[in-house]
């Protein structure tokens, strides 16, 4: 199974990829983990992308593609995978297609925006050990309050409203745009996100066909 994931940010598509990859025994690979692997490696590579990165540059698309190709290269990819935050444009979606890597379907997660608003504004994380907590879907025992270590809870920076809305339009104009792009191809199936988490692996599951 060779996937492609998408879905605006607070959709929980983390969450989903974790379950597919285990269901389908297949890695999933995101575009932050192989940045951050390859500056990990303290290669050549890895210094040069550092340096763009922490002189606030954004990669072009020639290198991330590059980093992809490569990780898809290795030894647990050869049952398939699923790439989460790649392709990113239309321009990497190409760049993917040029690589002959033959997609079998592209699941993308819907939620309102109303919903994903809810979701991300209700976010809380740890300032002392980073636990997550959601104010109303998994809320510390005590308002405010870290469970596991007594810390004091806060917003993440790009969690704020106004933050969360320029990361969704900016979602809507370069990612929306592939949808498109795989709809044409045949190769988009759409999943709404639920309420509860079980609910919303079904829909998954049902959007690939496998139930
Ligand atoms: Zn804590």
């Amino acid at each position: 199974m060779k996937l492609i994931l998408l879905g605006p940010p607070g959709a929980g598509k983390g969450t989903q990829a974790e379950f597919l990859s285990e269901r389908f025994g297949i890695p999933a690979i995101s575009t932050g983990a192989i940045i951050r692997d390859v500056i990990a490696s303290g290669s050549d590579e890895g210094k040069a992308i550092k340096e763009r990165i922490d002189s606030g540059n954004l990669l072009s698309d020639e290198t991330v593609v590059e980093m992809v190709k490569n990780r898809l290269t290795k030894e647990d990819c050869k049952n398939g995978f699923m790439l989460d935050g790649f392709p990113r444009t239309i321009n990497q979606a190409k760049a993917l297609d040029d690589m002959e890597i033959v997609i079998d379907k592209v699941l993308s997660i819907e939620l309102s925006d109303e919903e994903i608003i809810k979701r991300l504004s209700g976010r809380r994380e740890c300032k002392n050990c980073r636990a997550s907590y959601h104010v109303e879907d998994n809320p510390p025992k005590k308002p405010g309050v870290c469970d596991r270590c007594g810390g004091e809870l806060i917003i993440r920076a790009d969690d704020n409203p106004e933050t969360i809305k320029n990361r969704l339009s900016v979602y809507y104009e370069s990612t929306e745009p592939l949808k498109s792009y795989y709809e044409k191809k045949g190769l988009l199936v759409t999943a709404r996100g639920q309420k509860a988490l079980p609910d919303t692996k079904r829909e998954v599951l049902k959007a690939l066909g496998e139930i």
